[in-house]
């Protein structure tokens, strides 16, 4: 069996030792006789994998007790509709927009109440940041939502530019989520979808202040209410148990990778040949993004010579790099390089990528 060198922005690699346990316990989890999947979720030996997983996210990202951990489902986009139903009680939200997703939640929230654009920096293409002084907050805000990680574009927020506003933060953290440490104390509410970071797709994390819980209207519905969700432990109805389970050993695995602390160290190493691979290229591969923002998780980039992306393609297939094909919305490539994508097959991407220059340029 030959594993390939997997780009691709989600669903997307995991760690192959996670794989392997998950296969070792798949017809028999520790004894139990059967596999997670099949076992009941209110048993104790589910109650357990569930308790764990909360425990090492917590150790993980350092999330004090006054913040409830979800596990829902619905993905990101369910996100989307569930922020304003849950926490815009009349008033109005801020949202800045940085590129497609953050684009994508105002027009979902839009259908839900009042949501001004605070900052959009869509006429640069989403390839910087706003400025200080191009941000319009408004104090009264239910709520501020960004994306601090946008996948299509490229864009990343890095941490020393989330200030204080004076109102709840609200962030996306779909494609940087345990990537590298984070303030939480600095949020209200981070969602993320498991499919890069986390695990399988079919969970959706939500870490929510405790003060922002119980705001809902009693007009929603009860599996919309992060309060009813929190009060029974994301158990009111049947919780994805098996992404909950693999969720559970990708926390281990990065427990032993140094905890956010050591995946950050290769996670910054790894963007750093790929840019640099880029940035060195002669311009034969270019990415428009402004490096003071540009992510360590997506990397888009495109060929000076569009003719070239599908020989590019063909070339990365036969090299068995695959999943580089860039958003349909925006062309050209992406490597996207999460957690479980390890600094050997970032060096084997740069590697074809500098044959292939060589090659054709
Ligand atoms: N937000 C971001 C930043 C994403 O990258 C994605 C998906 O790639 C989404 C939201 C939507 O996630 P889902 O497909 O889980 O609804």
């Amino acid at each position: 069996m030959t594993r390939i060198w997997n780009f691709s922005a989600g669903p997307a690699a995991l760690p192959e030792e996670v794989l392997r346990q998950a296969q070792e316990e798949l017809l028999d989890w520790q004894g139990a006789g059967c596999s997670v999947m099949e076992m009941s979720h209110r048993g104790k030996e589910f109650m357990s994998i569930l308790a764990q997983a909360e425990a090492d996210l917590r150790e993980l990202m350092g999330i004090p007790e006054q913040y409830k951990v979800l596990f829902l489902q619905g993905g990101a986009t369910q996100q989307f509709a569930q922020i304003p139903m849950n926490l815009l009680a009349g008033r109005s939200a801020d949202y800045i927009v940085t590129g497609s997703w953050s684009k994508k939640a105002v027009k979902e929230a839009q259908r839900i109440g009042n949501v001004r654009v605070a900052a959009t920096t869509e006429e640069s293409g989403f390839t910087r940041l706003p400025t200080a002084e191009e941000i319009k907050l408004d104090p009264f805000a239910a709520y501020l939502h960004v994306c601090t990680n946008e996948t299509i574009h490229g864009v990343e927020i890095p941490a020393e530019r989330i200030a204080d506003t004076g109102v709840p933060l609200v962030a996306d953290m779909s494609s940087h989520i345990l990537s590298r440490p984070v303030n939480v104390e600095k949020f209200g509410l981070i969602y993320a979808g498991a499919q890069k970071n986390i695990g399988p797709s079919g969970v959706t994390l939500v870490i929510v202040h405790r003060d922002l819980l119980g705001m809902a209207p009693l007009n929603i519905p009860t599996v919309m209410d992060y309060a009813v969700m929190a009060e029974n432990g994301s158990m009111l109805n049947t919780p994805p148990t098996f992404g909950i389970y693999i969720a559970g050993l990708v926390f281990q695995w990065l427990k032993k990778q140094g905890g956010l602390a050591g995946i950050d160290a290769i996670n910054a190493e790894k963007a750093r040949i790929l840019y640099e691979c880029i940035d060195n290229s002669g311009g034969f591969y270019t990415n428009p993004v402004d490096p003071d923002c540009r992510s360590r998780m997506n990397v888009p980039f495109v060929l000076a010579d569009a003719a070239l992306d599908a020989p590019f393609l063909a070339a990365a297939k036969e090299a068995r790099v695959l999943g580089l094909k860039g958003h349909k919305s925006v062309g050209g490539m992406r490597a996207s390089i999460y957690n479980a994508v390890s600094l050997e097959a970032v060096k084997a991407l740069v590697g074809f990528m500098n044959d292939f220059a060589k090659r054709n340029g």
